[in-house]
């Protein structure tokens, strides 16, 4: 099929301020090139086609994503078009059809580009009203006075100062339902070079503060999470990174019991959001044996928080204390690593149970709910993965 886009709408241009890495952005940032293209070179017909094959490409690539949404992600853009979409888009669409299969399958090109133009400038919207940018800039500001608390109180490591001086220069942006709800994650810390923390976006714009799914709340229920996997650590294994990383941040917000790792003695009103509550309890399990004997939790949260030069950044007093604790037990008793040996077990269960279809969320809780289990019931399934570690394995 011949496509002629020299009356595409024109798109709005994206400021720096938004994030390109998602769906949305990333498809009208490419949509946007090739209409460039097709302007600057409209005299030369050759050139025309070329780049008008160009943008047909980068529409078709957006389709078949939404083409290949799970059932619970096209429930999700339902959900997010009946809501937000102004009304004059909304009418596009036949009753009968779901935003999945008109955006999908059904709409006309120019009405797909107009859709995905609507998305960014929503996004974009949320991203610099001031109310956004101001709970960001007073969260940052609370959590390093926070963290410099903790410090001084002893449950975070000194080094934890370094991180403190950090925490300004992360970026923090509003993200797409497509990146984040869509993807089982209110919010989601990218390392490396481009790092980032992306924050959901509201999909329903009535949603009032304090009402989940709220823009606002959203940010002060997990920048807290998120800055500390920016900034303060990284223990490696996906549960137990995660764990301490959702212990620090609980603990950091209310006044918060920094000693109770277990989120059920922590008592639902300390909490807010209740992340990670299954990695929490398989942390606590790990870290007890029997009621007055236990690790303190101080010894993870110093191993998170020490810096790369310092003695406990490979958190091998951690280690040592655990597999001390668990010295005179019939199963674990004399063997190196019990947190390597419960990672590889909760690792390939995860693996096993994305291999059977679950979503990524259910496969990791499966796991660790299952790999407690066995901690608790079956430890030998456990102890046969002692010295067959099989790496680190995160997921951030
Ligand atoms: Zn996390």
């Amino acid at each position: 099929m011949e496509r002629n886009y020299s009356s595409t709408p024109e798109l709005k241009a994206c400021d720096t301020v938004v994030d390109y890495g998602t769906l949305g952005r990333q498809v009208v940032v490419h949509a946007k090139m090739a209409e460039g293209y097709v302007q600057a070179e409209s005299t030369d017909p050759l050139l025309v086609n070329i780049n008008s094959r160009m943008m047909g490409a980068f529409i078709d690539e957006t389709r078949q994503h939404i083409k290949e949404l799970e059932p619970y992600q096209s429930e999700l853009l339902d959900e997010y078009c009946s809501n937000a979409l102004p009304k004059t888009l909304k009418d596009q669409k036949p009753r009968n059809v779901s935003w999945t299969d008109w955006l999908g399958r059904l709409s006309s090109d120019e009405k797909h580009v107009e859709f995905l133009k609507w998305h960014v400038n929503y996004i974009e919207h949320q991203q610099v009203d001031p109310e956004v940018q101001g709970e960001i800039y007073r969260g940052k500001q609370l959590y390093k006075s926070q963290v410099a608390d903790a410090i001084k109180s002893g449950w975070l490591h000194e080094d934890a100062h370094q991180a403190i001086d950090k925490v300004d220069d992360v970026p923090v942006y509003i993200g797409d339902v497509f990146d984040t709800l869509m993807q089982e994650r209110t919010a989601y810390y990218w390392g490396g070079r481009l790092s980032k923390i992306v924050i959901a976006g509201q999909i329903d714009p009535g949603l009032k503060q304090w009402n989940e799914g709220n823009v606002i709340n959203n940010i002060s229920w997990v920048l807290k999470h998120e800055l500390n996997h920016a900034v303060l650590g990284n223990l490696g294994d996906r549960w137990l990174n995660e764990a301490v990383t959702e212990h620090i941040a609980q603990a950091l917000s209310y006044d918060g019991k920094p000693e109770v790792i277990d989120p059920s003695e922590r008592g639902k009103r300390l909490e807010i959001g209740r992340f990670y509550t299954e990695e929490r309890e398989l942390l606590a399990a790990v870290m007890q044996n029997g009621q007055e004997n236990e690790v303190p939790a101080q010894l993870a949260t110093l191993a998170y928080s020490a810096g790369q030069s310092s003695p406990c950044a490979s958190y091998p007093d951690f280690h040592y204390a655990v597999d001390k604790l668990w010295s005179d037990h019939e199963v674990f008793g004399g063997k190196d690593s019990i947190v390597n040996a419960v990672s590889a077990r909760a690792w390939l269960l995860e693996r096993a149970y994305l291999w059977q279809g679950l979503s990524r969320r259910n496969a990791e809780v499966n796991s660790v709910n299952q790999t407690l289990d066995d901690f608790k019931n079956s430890p030998q399934d456990i102890a046969k993965l002692f010295g067959k570690y099989l790496g680190e394995f995160t997921l951030v």
